[in-house]
């Protein structure tokens, strides 16, 4: 993977890290997108390199940008996406069961959003507490009746609500771990707000399935972190709370739920899932160097093969649009340096992308009706862990022989034709039909 970094303090166990996973190359912010003023400006670009440390097996990116830069203006509206609206709602109606959650109780989510999940709390009538630094998103949650605190989440926050008198009874903090520059600050500051005999739920996408399934492009600057089981376990217990339970979810290309409580808790013992999960693990070689070793190489075959199905595309003067705008799709289009030479646009249902254009790359990003317009020959899917949802929703495309194109784990195209590109291999090995 070329020369070893100098080597950094690790983000939870400050051991040296110098060994390197997978290096994307110079890529911008992936939520930068761009006005048509910002086109003939200069844009930022940093290292997108993730590395393992090798005694606590956390995966990390180096510090490249200050947090401030990146999270204070998000253009990621959970509510834009059908499921994970619904993922939401079943989190709520589970969780307000399973913990007894009432008038008397509070729920905190720290990384709410626009109140996409909270909002469900307040339906039921159990008393919420948003905590989101970005400062649009925020806003969006408070019209719609979220009360959110503008802050970033740490020991800090925790102590000024603790004198407060406000404990939680349950801390919700999906997908923000991650993105957590302080990694240690932020775990403390949950046990530090936990009421005794209180519940914290976090989700992140597990590090096992992000390298199985081949997601490099789900490792952007805004995430810090990557998480197994084991790394997460010992992030907790480092700060005094222990896991009595784990979920695997579907979402975000296969998540864990993590269930914690202050260590000693209620005196009841963990569910056997999470040392079920704690010994697959083992068994896949999580706390040894071989699973990320090649999970460097897969990324870098699945840039070659990518490439070589749109230069093939493209020299069968076939055109290629694109579906989504999402975060991910912007380390994936970067590291493979596709810009409008291969996709003429792209469309996203998030109004606030229209009319921008996807950083670095200056992709025009339209709203989803332009694709009926243009017709193109194929839609490459970059959120593709919402292909159902989307080839679904897509099906009117079909009337004009549109195929879908799916970039990850491999590249798939879903589709009644065969691929009608020149070249000897282009076709079956391309994937089946949807
Ligand atoms: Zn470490």
């Amino acid at each position: 993977m070329g020369p070893a970094p100098r080597g950094y303090p690790c983000r939870f166990c400050a051991a040296p890290v110098t060994t390197v996973v997978c290096d994307l190359g110079m890529s911008p912010l992936c939520e930068s997108f761009l006005t048509a003023e910002q086109l003939n400006q200069m844009e930022p670009f940093y290292p997108l390199r993730a590395d393992v440390c090798e005694r606590c097996w956390l995966v990390q990116l180096e510090r490249y940008v200050a947090p401030e830069a990146i999270f204070t203006e998000y253009a990621y509206f959970s509510s834009y996406s059908d499921s994970w609206v619904r993922h939401a709602r079943d989190y709520t109606e589970m969780a307000a069961e399973r913990f007894r959650l009432g008038r008397d109780s509070l729920v905190v989510e720290l990384a709410s959003n626009d109140g996409y999940l909270l909002q469900h709390f307040v339906a039921r009538g159990v008393p919420v507490l948003g905590v989101e630094p970005a400062r649009n998103v925020a806003a969006a949650a408070t019209e719609r009746g979220v009360p959110t605190l503008t802050r970033f989440f740490g020991e800090e926050l925790a102590a000024e609500l603790a004198a407060e008198g406000r404990g939680a009874d349950l801390i919700v903090a999906n997908n923000v771990l991650a993105q957590v520059p302080d990694l240690n600050d932020f775990v403390a500051g949950m046990r530090r707000l936990l009421k005794p005999g209180g519940t914290v739920t976090v989700e992140f996408p597990h590090l096992v399935r992000l390298m199985e399934g081949n997601q490099f492009d789900t490792i952007y600057h805004e995430h810090f972190s990557y998480f197994s089981l084991g790394t997460a376990r010992r992030v907790f217990a480092g700060h005094g709370l222990e896991l009595f339970d784990v979920e695997e979810l579907p979402t975000h290309g296969g998540s864990l739920r993590l269930y914690a409580r202050h260590v000693g808790g209620d005196g009841r013992s963990p569910s056997p899932r999470v040392g079920e999960l704690a010994a697959r693990e083992a068994a896949a070689g999580m706390e040894t160097l071989v699973p990320y070793l090649r999970f460097g190489e897969r990324v870098a075959e699945t840039k070659r093969r990518l490439l070589e199905f749109l230069v093939e595309a493209k020299r069968a003067g076939a055109s290629v649009a694109g579906y989504g705008a999402p975060g991910k799709g912007n380390t994936l289009l970067n590291y493979c340096g596709i810009r409008g030479d291969f996709l003429d646009y792209t469309v996203d249902r998030n109004p606030y992308k229209h009319g921008r254009f996807t950083p670095g790359t200056h992709i025009p990003i339209h709203p989803p009706e332009r694709l009926a317009e243009t017709r193109p020959d194929y839609i490459l899917i970059l959120p593709w862990n919402l292909k159902d949802e989307i080839i679904a929703q897509l099906a009117y495309a079909r009337e004009w022989g549109a195929r879908f194109v799916v970039p990850i784990p491999e590249v798939t195209v879903h589709g009644e034709q065969p691929l009608a590109v020149s070249g000897t291999h282009a076709g079956d090995d391309r994937g089946g039909a949807a």
